[in-house]
Order: C-alpha cells, then structure tokens, then sequence
C-alpha cells in the first residue's frame, strides 16, 4: 500500500510525442530552413543568442553552445527536474501497464516474512 516504494509500471511512447508541436508549446520558434532548425535560447545555460536547434527528423533538440542534446523527454526531465515517468507522463507519452503481483519489489515481504 505504500505508494512510494511502486514505481509507475509502464513506458514512454514515442509517437505520442509531437515533437514540434511541443516545443512550440514550450515558448520556440521553427525558424529557418532545416535541418536543423533555430528553436531559440537554450534553458539549460545562459545563452546569449539562440543556440538551441532542433530537427524535425529525428525529433532532437541541441544546444549548440553548451552540448546539451536531448528528446521532449530529456528536456521536460532536465527543465523540471522530473524523473523520467514523470516527463513521460507530462507529455502524455506513458501508457501504464497493469499491476502485477509485487513479486520480488521492495515490501513485497509482508506476509510470511517476520515471525
Ligand atoms: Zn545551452
């Protein structure tokens, strides 16, 4: 029952994910003519001019001042400081999986344990 030792039982799906929609939400621009299109100022360190790039075809984003390169995902994580369900849920990319018996988690020795 203790919510905290389950972690969430499912997993990221990609398709779900609308990358340029997304980070249209997030505040970017697509500018430019591609493939690597100029998205804007990177988050992820103080950017004096638009480093961030993106490219619809593989639906990669990366800063091309400071490195940092990721997904919709790795950005919501490194942005929110989220785990990774927790992005994945957040862009409403994660598709639970039914509970199955806590087998061998943490807690699953409730009964028959102690004596
Ligand atoms: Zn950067």
């Amino acid at each position: 029952m203790d919510s905290r030792t389950t972690r969430p039982r499912g997993h990221l799906v990609r398709g779900l994910i609308n990358v340029p929609d997304f980070f249209t939400s997030e505040g970017f621009t697509w500018k430019g003519p591609g493939p690597w299109f100029d998205l804007g100022l990177c988050p992820f360190h103080k950017d004096q001019r638009p480093s961030l790039r993106g490219n619809l075809e593989t639906g990669r984003v990366r800063c091309m001042a400071c490195g940092w390169s990721g997904d919709p995902v790795a950005f919501i994580m490194q942005r929110h400081g989220l785990p990774f369900g927790q992005a994945a849920r957040h862009l409403g990319a994660w598709e639970d999986l039914p509970d199955l018996p806590p087998s061998r988690l943490a807690g699953g020795v409730r009964r028959g344990g102690a004596r």
